[in-house]
């Protein structure tokens, strides 16, 4: 497929990856989560093809493509192949503006580390296709239709937040967004002389999208036992711990953890923003802390290798907190860190890391960037 590989490019899109500071797993439960944009991104190369329904892809990072037909779009046997059919189909539910097109794609982001790549890849494709043939739609149609396009052709039932924070991130800023109403705040985060360190475990368990959409049908079992005595409730967003804890016999141990968490992971996202805005940075950190708690034992989307490195990083001084990223079982971990301590704190968690886990960590600052746009 050398073809495609090395055509000059008609546009040049970048879309990026994306942390979530705070507010794991609340987003399908329709609560409150603080992303950001990162500079690791997924670079999309395109062209107009002159054909009416012929596409070509290409994966540099894969070095694998293939070739579609407009007009005959269904699910494929190859997983990556279904982020981008599913696009094209959702796109072709709102337009027919889509021609023949090719396009590569390179990346800096690690797949299945948590930052989202799949988002990245989803909105990158459908910003730069509304670019390409002037399709007319909006952020948010882009947002919508790459989340859609996840659930039904991937198979994985994810919130609104990663394709939101991937298309609408504002450098220098988290976003505080309300995945009820979808009303949003850029929160500034100036942190300094602290940074966000990620440490990425490596280990990708294979439970995620399967566990995700257990956890997804656990938070559903619990409203629809709260509902039974408040009909007004439509999620986990409108239930606080007090009118939860009377339910606590009538729901499996499970069941109540998994509302138990949701439930104060809303509340540390409106926390961590107070402490954003008042410069309360150890405040910050203790949330952090406090949310990889529940990520591991009330939520249990955690691994051994997550919980490692959060517990090495409560021995520094110099680090606030530290929390796994992004839907869990592995992937990264965020960490808070002041600048003097990096190097330190760095080196210590790969030795300790490597001799836990023979995995060689990988280690990196990230800074909150911009949403997709066009390279120029
Ligand atoms: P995450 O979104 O945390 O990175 P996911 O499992 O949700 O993890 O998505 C990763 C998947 O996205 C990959 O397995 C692959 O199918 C697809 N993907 C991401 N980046 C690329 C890329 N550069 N080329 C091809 N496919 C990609
Ligand atoms: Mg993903």
């Amino acid at each position: 497929m050398e073809f495609i590989t090395g055509f000059t490019p008609e546009l040049t899109v970048k879309s990026p990856g994306r942390i979530n500071l705070i507010g794991e797993h609340t987003d399908y439960n329709l609560g409150y989560v603080l992303p950001t944009a990162i500079e690791n991104q997924i670079t999309f190369k395109l062209r107009k093809n002159g054909s009416v329904n012929k596409c070509n892809l290409y994966s540099l990072t894969y070095n694998t493509g293939f070739t579609l037909d407009l007009n005959k779009i269904s699910r494929s046997e190859i997983e990556w192949e279904n982020y981008i059919l599913g696009v094209l189909n959702e796109i072709s539910k709102l337009t027919d503006g889509v021609k023949g097109f090719d396009c590569t794609l390179e990346s800096n982001l690690p797949t299945g580390s948590g930052l989202s790549s799949s988002a990245a890849l989803e909105c990158g494709l459908a910003f730069g296709l509304n670019e390409l043939f002037g399709l007319g739609l909006s952020k948010m149609d882009m947002v919508k239709l790459s989340q859609i396009a996840e659930h039904t052709y991937v198979g994985t039932q994810c919130g609104i937040m990663d394709q939101f924070a991937s298309v609408m991130s504002k450098e220098g800023h988290v976003i505080l967004l309300d995945c009820k109403s979808l009303e949003y705040d850029y929160v500034p985060i100036d942190i300094r002389p602290y940074r966000i360190i990620l440490l990425n475990t490596k280990v990708s368990h294979n439970l995620a999208s399967s566990e995700y959409n257990t956890r997804k049908q656990e938070c559903q079992e619990g409203v629809d036992i709260i509902k039974q005595k408040h009909p007004e409730i439509s999620s986990l967003r409108d239930v606080t711990l007090d009118m939860l804890m009377p339910f606590k016999a009538e729901m499996s141990q499970t069941v109540f953890n998994r509302c138990s968490f949701i439930i104060e992971e809303n509340e540390r996202v409106l926390a961590m923003t107070e402490a954003l805005k008042s410069d309360r940075l150890k405040e910050a950190g203790d949330l952090l802390y406090e949310a990889h708690g529940g990520i591991s034992k009330l939520y249990e989307v955690s691994c051994p290798e997550s919980d490692f490195l959060v517990d090495f990083s409560k021995g520094y001084d110099t680090v606030l907190g530290a929390r796994q990223t992004g839907g869990g079982f592995g992937g990264c971990t965020l960490n808070l860190v002041h600048e003097a301590g990096i190097d330190e704190f760095v080196t210590a968690a790969t030795k300790a890391y490597k001799n836990a886990f023979a995995i060689d960590l990988e280690a990196f600052e990230v800074r909150p960037s911009g949403g997709t746009s066009v390279v120029v």
